[in-house]
């Protein structure tokens, strides 16, 4: 094959134009603005999750004070719709010129990164054209996601292919989707079910809510009162946006805390709310009481106990069992009961996706993930100048974008007083020996999805320099401090004959 022209040079390279990549821009021409970067989304604009989802009521599940950025003030009810967020994000790109950055319809198919270059080449390919072009950069910054945005997942049930009607994935929703006088399923518990039950609860003739175990949730109004008072007193808007944020965050810690220190308080706070919507015959421990401990799996916000009002109101209801195999009209559940259906949502979650599953060399040779070692879940051991955007789970995504891209930028501007062209991560003399464990503590944090790819995640090693704590409240104090001459941070130069050559 004849070698392909380099397409453009940049400093850094964003992959994604999700809330990670538009937040890494922002810090990027912000903290380092001599530098120069480019942003591939293979999609035809922004918002990456928030675009590609269209289920019926498709919204956030954690508030906008701490899922906006902490430069952007949120304006608006915690919890927001898809459109508001793309909305939010088309004003970051406006205000601060970020659209001149992005390169739409460009799909990142490789990344190979050469040692005597301190370079690495990527190659996109276009959608409009079909052709592969190549990019060169100095920095990797991948904030393409965490789950295959092509497919969701959908387990394999016996009898799918003999069920008449529509089965549908929330992530790949047609959107010529007619519910009127239908009977729907929606399988699944997680946020995904809890916001489409509701949505297409007076739409549709009935939809029931089939889950195989139950899951927790927080109804609450969808307003926050404090930003509320702020803002009639006339606080302007940067104030009502940190404040707000730095209550939510008070409050989300107390409650993390709480679900440690005092689970079953926290569980009956949460049953008794949802009893409140439900009424006292409401067999709350079969449908809502689950087995794991609060915020041992994410804690679904649900405003204005809107799943709980459409269940109270009989245009939904939820049916705790297991599934025997699809027949011809719905579902035969193994207690023996049968459920009637026109479509069946599988709202069963997604399918973690490692680094988008693009190929990674390094001089010539593939990157194995599941063979490195993380170093606080943004870098990788033998991967040198690449970060990936990993947020919190427990805590909002944006929280760590925005913490991640203040490391980077300290660490580009330190290579750059230092005269360096490579960082990599690499176990100290003190890690030789150290236990190697799963991306993520299963006791901690057990989601499907995670559960399903962790051999295919990135190693955690024992000390927590080592691991993605998933702690929001640890990390904005640590992150920050991190000495960038330290041990496990190696840096090297290009040679001068290799520079002018590049
Ligand atoms: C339905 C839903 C609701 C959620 N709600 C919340 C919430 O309320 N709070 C919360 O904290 N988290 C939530 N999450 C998690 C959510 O995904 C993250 O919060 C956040 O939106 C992820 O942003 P991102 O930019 O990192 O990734 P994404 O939103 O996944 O965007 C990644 C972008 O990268 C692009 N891309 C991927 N691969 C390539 C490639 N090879 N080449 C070029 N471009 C590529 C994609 O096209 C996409 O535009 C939710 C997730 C889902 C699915």
């Amino acid at each position: 094959m004849a070698a392909q022209e380099i397409h453009s040079h940049f400093d850094v390279l964003i992959a994604g134009a999700g809330i990670s990549g538009i937040g890494a821009a922002y810090h990027l021409q912000t903290q380092c603005p001599g530098k120069t970067y480019h942003i591939l989304d293979a999609l035809e604009s922004y918002g990456g999750t928030w675009l590609t989802h269209k289920y019926p009521g498709i919204r956030s599940d954690s508030d906008l004070y701490t899922f906006g950025y902490r430069f952007k003030p949120w304006i608006g009810p915690p919890i927001a719709t898809a459109e508001e967020i793309l909305n939010y994000m088309g004003e970051v790109i406006d205000e601060n010129q970020i659209d001149q950055h992005i390169e739409y319809q460009h799909k990142i198919t490789r990344a190979r990164y050469s040692s005597e270059d301190k370079l690495w080449t990527v190659e996109a390919k276009c959608g409009k054209t079909g052709k592969t072009k190549l990019y060169t950069c100095t920095f990797l910054w991948m904030c393409q996601g965490y789950y295959n945005h092509a497919e969701g997942y959908t387990p394999e049930w016996d009898g799918m292919a003999d069920f008449k009607g529509e089965i549908i994935h929330p992530q790949t929703w047609p959107e010529d989707t007619n519910l009127k006088g239908k009977k729907v399923i929606c399988i699944g518990s997680g946020a995904t079910a809890a916001t489409l039950v509701p949505a297409i609860a007076g739409e549709c003739e009935h939809v029931t809510l089939l889950q195989r175990s139950p899951t927790y949730f927080f109804p609450a109004e969808n307003r926050n009162e404090l930003a509320d008072e702020l803002r009639r007193i006339g606080v302007s808007d940067d104030d009502v946006h940190r404040i707000a944020r730095m209550k939510a965050l008070f409050d989300q810690d107390e409650t993390c805390q709480r679900c440690l220190t005092e689970p079953e308080v926290v569980k009956a706070e949460l049953l008794e709310a949802a009893r409140a919507y439900l009424g006292p015959e409401f067999d709350i421990d079969k449908h809502f009481t689950p087995k794991y401990r609060p915020w041992q799996q994410r804690l679904a916000f649900i405003p204005d106990g809107d799943l709980f009002q459409g269940i109270a109101s009989g245009a939904a209801s939820v049916v705790t069992d297991e599934i025997e195999r699809f027949t011809e009209t719905g579902i035969a559940l193994k207690s023996g009961e049968h459920l009637e259906a026109d479509i069946i949502i599988t709202a069963t979650g997604f399918n973690l996706s490692v680094l988008g599953g693009i190929p990674f060399e390094v001089d010539g040779v593939p990157v194995d993930f599941s063979q490195t070692v993380t170093y606080r879940g943004m870098m990788f051991t033998g991967v040198p100048n690449m970060v990936w955007v990993f947020g919190y789970f427990r805590a909002s995504w944006t929280l760590r974008v925005d913490l991640v891209a203040d490391f980077v930028c300290r660490l580009l501007n330190h290579m750059d007083a230092t005269d360096m062209d490579e960082v990599r991560v690499e176990l100290r003399q003190q890690d030789q020996g150290m236990a190697l464990l799963p991306w993520m503590d299963p006791n901690n944090f057990n989601p499907g999805y995670l559960m399903r790819a962790m051999h295919l995640m990135p190693k955690r090693g024992s000390d927590p320099i080592w691991a993605h704590t998933q702690d929001y409240w640890k990390e904005r104090d640590e992150l920050p401090a991190v000495q960038l001459d330290a041990e496990e941070f190696v840096y090297a130069k290009r040679q001068p004959a290799q520079a002018s050559a590049a």
